[in-house]
């Protein structure tokens, strides 16, 4: 069984390794290798751009893929969305009560250690998380039924899910999330760099029957290809080779 890792980033977004450089490590590995740099923010903010991207794809024996911001509008034309082998969507941002967007940028850098990352210090009381959980259920529910959605990223990386573990909420949160991917067909990601999604919610994703996608999602040198979270799962719970998403 070869395993791909579905979610890198690279020079043209905001990555720090040229497609040759990663896909240098995945062969090492004996990895497969799919890019999805980041569509419609960092480098990658026209059509033109996106062309440009997946021109330089083509250069290369990888995957071509892209990673959406769910809340916004990604959809692209069909001539650019036909050469685009997989759309991973993730939550980024989400709008704060204020209807102003609440960037989830610097708790991202502060959980990966990126350096020179502040300490991510803003709390959410358990009601305002709830608040956030069940706006970004609203944007699974939107985004899958009216856009490309092939892979949900990284799906529990927010403070709203930190600040509800071990609670019934979020245990219902997980469920609806499961329930949204079954009933759309979106494979659940498990990330390398984030050690998510935790083993109760691949175990929940697995019994209903939702596929999964491996991913990195490298940024550095030192986090590319890094698997070991998602292949330590996968055997753990005995997935089987054909529970995994192809593009
Ligand atoms: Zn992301
Ligand atoms: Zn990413």
């Amino acid at each position: 069984m070869k395993y791909f890792d579905l979610h890198t980033h690279t020079v043209m977004s905001d990555g720090d390794c040229t497609p040759q450089q990663l896909l240098d490590t995945a062969n090492s590995k004996g990895y497969g290798l799919g890019i999805s740099d980041h569509l419609f923010c960092c480098k990658l903010l026209t059509l033109r751009d996106v062309e440009h991207y997946l021109n330089e794809l083509d250069r290369y024996d990888v995957l071509h893929g892209v990673e959406a911001n769910l809340g916004e509008n990604f959809t692209l034309p069909h001539k650019l969305d036909e050469r685009v082998d997989y759309v991973i969507a993730s939550v980024h941002s989400v709008q704060d009560l204020n209807g102003e967007s609440l960037q989830l940028g610097p708790y991202f850098c502060d959980r990966a250690g990126d350096e020179g990352a502040l300490p991510y210090t803003r709390t959410f009381t358990q009601d305002e998380a709830k608040y956030y959980l069940e706006q970004i259920l609203r944007i699974y529910e939107f985004d899958f039924k009216n856009q490309r959605v092939d892979i949900l990223g990284h799906c529990t990386v927010h403070p709203f899910y930190d600040a509800l573990l071990g609670q019934q909420h979020l245990s219902d949160w997980q469920d609806e999330t499961v329930a949204l991917c079954k009933k759309y067909d979106v494979a659940m990601e498990i990330s390398g760099l984030w050690h998510c999604p935790d083993e109760e919610l691949i175990r929940k994703a697995h019994l209903a029957g939702v596929k999964f996608s491996l991913g990195s999602d490298c940024h550095q040198p030192k986090h590319t290809c890094n698997l070991d979270y998602a292949l330590n799962m996968l055997h753990k719970l005995g997935v089987a080779e054909d529970r995994l998403f192809t593009a």
